[in-house]
């Protein structure tokens, strides 16, 4: 069984693209980031989600020698020119402080009305093999933003987006209905005939 190596220390993410995987018949031995504790993160010194997923991926593949996926996501506002993007996960200055990050983009787009809020959730899965071969797809979830947070699951910007043809935001549906229909779940699965091709069970 050929081992695959998921550049994150999330395991809601590896079951994730493990489920995927498997759906499709694809039986690889995925592990996190987490069975090699000694690999140090990598800087995400790239400007678009594609770049920072190819490097975290090959960076991993080279230190393991191991097939690696890694992915790199972020939420794309229409009236901000898709900012925060890359910068998501620190828009208010802190990597990660999720509450900072969405009561600075509200405050941003206070004057915004319903017509114009549109945005999207973006995701880039790249797959690296230790010989310098790359991959990389993307996945996207449409919606638009609302004025004040809802719901309780999920994480991020989960409590602003409203998926289209929805009328819950993101963190009012379940992990299993968020997969569904998550640039994540899009950019995983779009990732099985890569997988297919390139790595022989
Ligand atoms: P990462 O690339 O998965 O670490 O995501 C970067 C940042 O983008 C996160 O810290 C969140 O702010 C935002 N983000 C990415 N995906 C989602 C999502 O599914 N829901 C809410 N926020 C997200």
């Amino acid at each position: 069984m050929t081992r695959l190596i998921l550049a994150t220390r999330n395991a809601g993410k590896i079951t994730e693209l493990r489920a995927i995987l498997a759906d499709a018949g694809l039986h690889h031995d995925l592990v996190g980031a987490d069975a090699y504790p000694d690999i140090p993160d990598v800087k995400e010194t790239g400007v678009t989600f594609a770049e920072n997923a190819l490097l975290k991926a090959h960076a991993l593949a080279q230190a393991t020698g191991l097939p690696a996926v890694a992915d790199d996501s972020g939420l794309c506002v229409d009236v901000l020119n898709g900012a925060p993007g890359i910068f998501s996960a620190r828009w208010a200055g802190r990597h990660g402080d999720d509450k900072a990050n969405l009561e600075l983009l509200l405050a941003q787009l206070g004057d915004i009305d319903d017509a114009h809020r549109g945005a999207h959730f973006a995701c880039a899965a790249a797959l690296a093999l230790p010989d310098g071969t790359e991959r990389v797809v993307e996945g996207q979830l449409r919606g638009s933003l609302r004025h004040t947070p809802v719901g309780t699951n999920g994480f991020g910007y989960d409590p602003i987006l409203q998926p289209e043809g929805e009328s819950r935001t993101c963190a009012e549906l379940s992990p299993e209905e968020k997969n569904a229909i998550s640039h994540r779940g899009k950019a995983f699965r779009a990732l099985v005939p890569v997988v297919r091709e390139l790595l022989a069970q």
